[in-house]
């Protein structure tokens, strides 16, 4: 499968945006979702979307037609994914909580546990009714930051091979492991090697294996045929084993847009534009990744001959989203789009400062845009 380039429509309709807003192109997620399904049908794997990095619920729609459900981080999660998506729902928590566990399980086709001790509190609750799984630990990552690697040095998530307690293993069906992010295919297959090194004598006993997320599919230079032929190898190693993928961000990716405005201009020893979104508030990857957002039209700084810096409108010093350069000066009004804001963002957003969380738009697949969302002071004075 070739990926075409993918192009985008949002400056047909930028007239019409209010800013802040971030704006979801129905063609171009269906894009992905085509991709996925590809890699679905020629590698037998189960795609799922992980709701922790996209949410948009009105795309579920669309999704749910190629995808087979939704991997949740607990209970909320969980629930939109039952009433908004209804395909299959699994959820993995860290810890489940005594109050929750009830909703969970009718809720959930699958459970994840994060411990033995969490399995063996809630097994004789869930067993029956949810195939239950152990999240493990393949001590093998190549995540790009640490606050990004779950593989981390005393990392709290999943149950390394120390820890491993083959004796309790009775009434589990699966293996779940999480520990790429952003990774082509040749990190899924050193963890997928760590994992096996680790875990693999366990997997016979199984009905499935999570892969987790973090496998960037969807990206121009991600590795499709590869991938497949991975999982391929795999499921015939262990006896046609049921595979689940479950990516977030390669759902999202590059399919829509934050659209902002230029509300003013100062000047101290550059020019600073101030605008009507905050890196903190609506793209927190930028300050904790670190991540340089990409802006239409922008540049590094200096490669086009107006240098600004871009700040939010907060009074956190550190709210910047990068120095850019364009062809021509900024002004008061103008409006710039930030590629690529639809995962990891919409769904971390706060109103710190009292902001405004930008709006949810979709660009429909005829060229219509339309407002999902519009948030006020309402969300700012309900959640304080
Ligand atoms: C974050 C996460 C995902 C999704 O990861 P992406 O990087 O968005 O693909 C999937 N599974 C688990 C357990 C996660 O924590």
């Amino acid at each position: 499968m070739v990926k075409t380039p993918k192009i985008s429509k949002l400056e047909s309709v930028i007239e019409q945006i209010q800013t802040p807003s971030y704006v979801c192109e129905e063609a171009l997620l269906e894009e992905n979702l085509k991709i996925l399904s590809y890699v679905q049908q020629e590698s037998g794997a189960k795609i799922l979307l992980a709701l922790k990095g996209f949410a948009l619920q009105n795309t579920f729609y669309l999704i749910k037609r190629y995808l087979y459900g939704c991997t949740a981080s607990g209970l909320h999660e969980a629930k939109l994914a039952r009433e908004a998506f209804d395909k299959e729902v699994h959820t993995y928590s860290p810890a489940f909580k005594d109050s929750e566990i009830d909703e969970i399980i009718k809720i959930s086709d699958h459970i994840v546990f994060n411990s033995f001790a969490q399995w063996q509190k809630f097994k004789s609750k869930v067993f029956g009714h949810v195939s239950c799984g152990i999240r493990v630990n393949p001590e093998t990552s190549l995540a790009p930051v640490a606050l990004y690697d779950p593989c981390a040095k005393y990392s709290r998530l999943g149950v390394t091979k120390k820890a491993f307690k083959e004796e309790l293993l009775e009434g589990l069906d699966g293996l779940h492991f999480h520990a790429l992010c952003e990774q082509n295919v040749d990190a899924l297959e050193k963890v997928l090697e760590g994992f096996e090194n680790a875990f693999g004598k366990y997997i016979s006993r199984m009905k499935w294996v999570n892969f987790g997320g973090g496998h960037h599919i969807t990206r121009e230079d991600y590795d499709i045929e590869r991938l497949i032929r991975v999982i391929k190898n795999f499921k015939k190693r262990y006896n046609d084993i049921t595979v689940y993928l479950e990516p977030g961000e390669a759902v999202g990716w590059q399919s829509g847009a934050l659209v902002a405005s230029v509300l003013d201009i100062v000047e101290n020893d550059m020019q600073i534009a101030i605008l009507d979104t905050s890196a903190e508030a609506h793209m927190p990857d930028t300050l904790a990744m670190p991540y340089r957002a990409q802006i239409r039209g922008g540049e590094k700084p200096n490669e086009k001959a107006y240098t600004y810096r871009l700040a939010g409108n907060t009074c956190l010093a550190g709210d910047i989203i990068g120095d850019y350069s364009f062809d021509n000066p900024l002004k008061i009004g103008d409006k710039l789009i930030f590629e690529d804001m639809m995962h990891y963002t919409i769904v971390k957003n706060t109103t710190f400062n009292g902001i405004k969380l930008p709006d949810l738009a979709l660009l429909t697949k005829d060229g219509d845009y339309k407002v999902l969302k519009h948030f006020g002071y309402e969300e700012y004075r309900r959640r304080n």
